[in-house]
């Protein structure tokens, strides 16, 4: 137990400001040991002043390159006018925003939030509203369909949907109302929309935080003609995906689908400002009425003014032909350095990753240290998987560094 007092401590080491933040905050995550100060595109630098390509893009949340100008010009513009209203009263940002993003994805109406898990979470809720005022499901019997290995985020009700043992251990009670089909699999999909109380489907187009799992061709648009043929919402979580990662506005552009409600977060500011958006037409979003659900925060000028901008650099910088060309020379690259420690690389656009060897005994964190210690930041996920998912600015000369970057660290890790 400490007590209350305040206290300035001049630090300049990474390791000292590690062992400042390890003693006093929570242990929720295990980063890599570097402590980042500045960014600037693909670029960031640590507190010692080492320049690193930043290969993770704050889990695709930077796709428009770190303190973009355009984005943080128009942070520092709405700072200086008006940063928060409430929804209790309009505020001119988010009039011109709704319209602005409506229109970009192709979408009737927009809810506004703040992280991705509270986009999941207002998702889930206009589902099951719908679920009970249109499609007609009896009281609290809707189900909504999530598939197996699936990150949505970290609430109680998402994890309640989880099949990972670290998101739910010792987080229970759970919320009932989820059914876990296996993911890319349209025959147990078809089995389990048997179920009248089905209201809807909850997936990833790609799997992100379980090792970039690029389902089947076909998977997506078959899940969602499947779903619409059962009357059950197909609802697209795009937060890590969307947003020209994958060499498209959305993965789901990719096989022409459409979602009945949208999931987007994390680039949608280009990561200066934490704003998600639900996306759906009038039938849906309108079964939402005022008071049953918002968010101080929602909404707000800062966010609507920022996200405009970041979305209007993803268009102006063509930043998805960009993720398309750059991927294609990234997958290409690492195939072609033939090295045993690389099982398998796989991705779409910009959101791609390698499957670690790890019988010699050399794991995927210790690859990442050794890419770290060589100037390029990426993180494992899932064991053996390391991602690779840089800022979607980046250049074909960059590119090329980076592949030397990766190769230079494995084979000074061989054995
Ligand atoms: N959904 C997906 C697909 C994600 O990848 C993430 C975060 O990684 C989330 C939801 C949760 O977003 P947040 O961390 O902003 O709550």
């Amino acid at each position: 137990m400490r007590t209350a007092h305040s206290e300035t401590i001049t630090l300049k080491s990474n390791q000292e400001f590690i062992h400042l933040e390890e003693e006093y905050s929570a242990h929720n995550y295990h980063p890599l040991p570097v402590v980042l100060e500045r960014g600037e595109g693909i670029y960031v630098w640590d507190v010692e002043g080492k320049r690193y390509h930043d290969f993770l893009s704050a889990y695709s949340a930077v796709n428009q390159g770190h303190c973009h100008p355009r984005i943080v010009g128009a942070m520092m513009d709405q700072a200086q006018r008006i940063t928060l209203t409430s929804r209790a009263f309009h505020n001119r940002e988010f009039a011109e925003f709704s319209q602005y993003i409506t229109s970009y994805f192709g979408f009737d109406r927009v809810l506004p939030m703040n992280t991705g898990a509270e986009g999941v979470e207002t998702a889930l809720k206009l589902c099951r509203k719908w679920a009970y005022q249109v499609k007609g499901i009896p009281a609290d019997q809707a189900k909504i369909l999530v598939c197996g290995e699936n990150f949505h985020g970290r609430t109680i009700s998402i994890v309640s949907a989880s099949t990972d043992p670290d998101s739910r251990n010792n987080f229970g009670p759970f919320t009932p109302g989820f059914h876990v089909i296996p993911y890319n699999d349209l025959a147990a999909l078809e089995e389990a929309l048997k179920d009248p109380h089905v209201a809807g489907m909850l997936v990833e187009p790609i799997q992100g935080e379980a090792g970039v799992n690029v389902p089947d061709e076909g998977f997506l648009s078959g899940a969602a003609a499947l779903c619409k043929s059962h009357n059950v919402l197909f609802i697209a979580d795009e937060i890590q995906t969307g947003i020209a990662r994958t060499g498209k506005l959305l993965a789901i552009d990719h096989e022409n689908v459409k979602a009945d409600i949208l999931i987007l977060g994390k680039a949608l500011s280009g990561g200066a400002y934490p704003v998600s958006a639900v996306l759906a037409n009038d039938e849906i979003m309108l079964c939402i009425k005022p008071g049953e659900h918002g968010s101080t925060f929602g909404g707000n000028p800062m966010a609507c003014h920022i996200a405009k901008a970041a979305l209007e650099v993803v268009k102006d910088e063509a930043l998805a032909e960009n993720a398309e060309k750059l991927g294609k020379i990234l997958r290409e690259g690492l195939r072609n350095l033939n090295h045993p420690k690389i099982k398998l690389v796989r991705g779409k656009g910009l959101l791609n990753a390698i499957v670690i060897d790890e019988s010699d005994g050399v794991t995927a964190w210790e690859i990442c240290v050794r890419m770290m210690e060589n100037g390029l930041l990426a993180k494992p996920t899932h064991g053996n998987i390391i991602r690779f998912a840089p800022p979607l600015v980046i250049n074909e000369e960059q590119m090329k560094t980076c592949i030397g970057i990766i190769r230079d660290s494995l084979i000074s890790l061989q054995k």
